[in-house]
């Protein structure tokens, strides 16, 4: 059981004198998975930071199970990661990259092996990161992140930058483990197809500094190849009834063509 209620009024990074975030505010029940959506710079990662309990330099609170991250030595919830970057340890084979995040406990090996079969890599266990084709790097990431048998698990564009068959593979699987294990998720992404092919809600941030400018819920059978007709039909319809989802991107618009981040977003 894991809820967030994340209210932070204003987010300055002083080295840059960026103003990341104002007026950001919105919660998430337990169990659910919610994409986080918006432009470049947004202050997307920003949001995962302080969920993370890494950066508590804001004005505002972020509540995990109703406890203030600024008032807590331990973070309340059981986190599982995953960046776009596998982040694997070159040196540790599969499962000792898995090993590690457990700390020691032995007692949680049997879930190693679980989600190494989950991903279908139990016969790399033994395999070096570079041994393995990026896919499958991101497929070790994925069962590390569940490893931990997280209550939270924080994704930061996982899938990015991997060719169609992979990412379609590993969201078929991401959904799989949510569904059995059903931690809370936050799954930041740039393309609007694969928050509605996997998400529960999509929470739209607006352009820097970022806000919520629409806390969409979805509901549509899970999860889809992302050009599926049920998907088309419904990126179609909130992008006609939401035009301001896109109104972060409108000053980079030249003359009605369609920009490269507009392009993310429709892919
Ligand atoms: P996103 O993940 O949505 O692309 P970020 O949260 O990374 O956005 O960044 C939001 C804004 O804050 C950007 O303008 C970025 O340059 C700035 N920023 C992010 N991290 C830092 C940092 N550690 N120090 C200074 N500025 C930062
Ligand atoms: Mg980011």
């Amino acid at each position: 059981m894991t809820e967030l209620a994340i209210d932070i009024v204003r987010k300055h990074y002083a080295s840059s004198d960026v103003l990341a975030l104002k007026d950001l505010s919105f919660s998430v029940t337990s169990g659910k998975f919610v994409a986080l959506v918006g432009p470049s710079g947004a202050g997307k990662t920003t949001i995962l930071n302080s969920i993370l309990g890494l950066d508590n330099d804001y004005q505002g609170d972020v509540l995990v199970n109703a406890q203030s991250l600024k008032e807590v030595d331990v973070h309340p919830a059981k986190i599982g990661c995953m960046f776009q970057e596998p982040r694997l340890m070159p040196w540790m084979t599969v499962e000792q990259n898995l090993e590690l995040v457990l700390e020691g406990k032995s007692s949680d090996k049997q879930l190693i092996r679980k989600v190494l079969e989950q991903v279908e890599l139990t016969e790399r266990a033994s395999s070096y990161p570079g041994h393995l084709s990026g896919g499958m790097q991101r497929r070790v990431a994925l069962a590390r992140a569940f490893a931990v048998n997280p209550n939270l698990l924080l994704m930061d564009e996982p899938f990015l930058s991997l060719d169609e068959p992979s990412a379609d593979r590993l969201r078929q699987l991401l959904y799989t483990l949510w569904q059995e294990l059903r931690p809370t998720v936050i799954f930041v992404t740039h393309n609007l197809r694969e928050a509605l092919a996997l998400a529960d809600e999509i929470i739209f941030l607006s352009a820097s500094p970022g806000t919520v400018i629409r806390h969409f819920p979805i509901d549509i059978k899970r999860p889809q190849q992302l050009d599926h007709s049920a998907i088309s039909e419904l990126q179609e319809r909130l992008l006609r009834e939401n035009p301001e989802i896109l109104s972060g991107l409108a000053e980079e618009n030249d003359g009605g063509n369609i920009n490269p981040t507009q392009e993310q977003y429709l892919q």
